[in-house]
């Protein structure tokens, strides 16, 4: 079958002299960079970097403009009302920190509880299992079906006046498949209790709308995004940032300071103290204009059916058992295990091929622990990815069973 990319050549990394023959199958983990989006930094950085929200000059005024424009097209990507629902943060795990230290930690008590799934990343338990430990609260885990999905109906026997919080990811980054988190949301709020999503693994897939999804927060990194690192996003549903506090303070959150007091502002700056990191906020602009001139009916079209071939390929393959019985939707990524060879001796041999895969716990090892396994060896596509990449990874797990299978 012949599947191929139109998008690889936007890829510089795949003519590097370094990394000859690279097939890149950890788009999970992070996106490669597409030309135009390393061109944009560059170009910024070059003739246009200033602080922003400080001077008053042109110069600096002008880059305080494209931060203030780029919130407006992340409020647009996401589907929000309004640019001072977004808040600029360093990635995900900073976003998910806030929403806790800027206003769980506000309303937590012995007696509250907080949701969680099973399948979560560390940086979607971490700042819930600390706050929880912290004010003796209980952290309670929603238990995934057979397919690997949020099971809302056990998730819901969970639930008492007490929970205070529901934090889940929209799709995790082990099993990939997409949780019922607008029927969950939905629920959420009829019963008054905080939803933060994580969309850390949804993000690339687009047709987000959080209006619709009815959730309170949504977290996103922008490397996912097909962006750079160091920067991501922060939704907060209107009206809550008004009763969170900053969780880190310093210049440019402020309306009135005295020795003694400090009198924060209202909107998204108020989190966003110090400098902001332009460079990579207009890295993330230019990938969603990358994104959008493609088109994410394009976009998705390609991956499902890369999706499906990768599927196909790797069902054939009797020594590999996926993590959790496949579905019949096409997640981007597949985790498995291969029969008596350790994850990182595949992740190993593959790399001495030039495929990259991720092999590990993925920081979610309670996942695991559940699932009785300590790895897992996890493979994710990216708009770079076409047939010859799978063709050469079936051919490397099979060569990597035969040589190191244990009779
Ligand atoms: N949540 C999920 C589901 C993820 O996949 C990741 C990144 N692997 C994160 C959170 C954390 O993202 P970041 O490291 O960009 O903060």
């Amino acid at each position: 079958m012949s599947i191929v990319s139109p998008w690889k050549q936007d890829f510089p990394v795949f003519n590097a002299d370094a990394y000859p023959n690279l097939c890149y199958l950890d788009s999970a983990a992070t996106c490669l960079t597409p030309k135009r989006v390393a061109d944009a930094m560059y170009n910024y950085q070059c003739y246009s970097h200033a602080n922003s929200h400080k001077g008053l000059y042109y110069l600096s005024a002008n880059v305080t403009e494209k931060v203030e424009y780029a919130r407006t097209r992340i409020a647009e990507f996401l589907g929000a009302s309004s640019l001072n629902e977004i808040v600029f943060t360093s990635g995900t795990t900073e976003s998910l920190n806030l929403v806790a230290y800027s206003y769980i930690e506000t309303k937590i008590t012995s007696k509250s509880n907080i949701i969680i799934s099973a399948a979560e990343h560390h940086a979607n338990l971490l700042p819930w299992q600390r706050l929880c430990q912290q004010y003796g609260a209980s952290l309670r885990v929603a238990p995934l079906n057979d397919h690997g999905i949020i099971d809302f109906s056990q998730l819901v026997t969970l639930i008492d006046s007490d929970t205070l919080l529901i934090a889940i990811s929209q799709s995790a980054n082990v099993i990939g498949k997409f949780n019922p988190i607008k029927q969950i949301c939905q629920y959420a709020r009829q019963n008054n209790i905080i939803t933060v999503i994580d969309g850390a693994q949804a993000v690339s897939h687009g047709n987000i709308n959080v209006d619709d999804l009815e959730c309170d927060f949504y977290a996103f990194s922008g490397h996912k995004l097909y962006g750079p690192t160091g920067c991501g996003v922060l939704y907060c549903r209107m009206g809550l940032i008004e009763q969170m506090r900053p969780y880190q303070v310093g210049g440019g959150i402020i309306d009135n300071v005295s020795y003694q007091s400090s009198h924060y502002l209202t909107g998204p700056l108020k989190f966003e103290s110090g400098s902001h990191n332009v460079v990579s906020i207009i890295g993330l602009l230019a990938a969603l204009d990358y994104l959008n001139d493609i088109s994410w009916q394009a976009i998705n079209a390609y991956l499902e059916r890369l999706s499906g071939y990768m599927q196909k390929r790797l069902a054939e393959l009797n020594f590999i058992h996926p993590i959790v019985r496949s579905g019949d939707s096409a997640p981007y990524l597949y985790s498995f295990q291969m029969n008596k060879v350790h994850c990182h001796d595949v992740a190993s041999m593959l790399d001495i091929e030039g495929i990259a895969v991720r092999a590990g716990h993925h920081c979610a090892q309670p996942l695991h622990k559940t699932l009785g396994i300590n790895a897992s060896v996890r493979v994710s596509l990216g708009l770079y990815n076409d047939h010859t990449d799978i063709d050469r990874l079936i051919t490397g797990l099979t060569n990597t069973y035969q040589l190191l299978k244990i009779e």
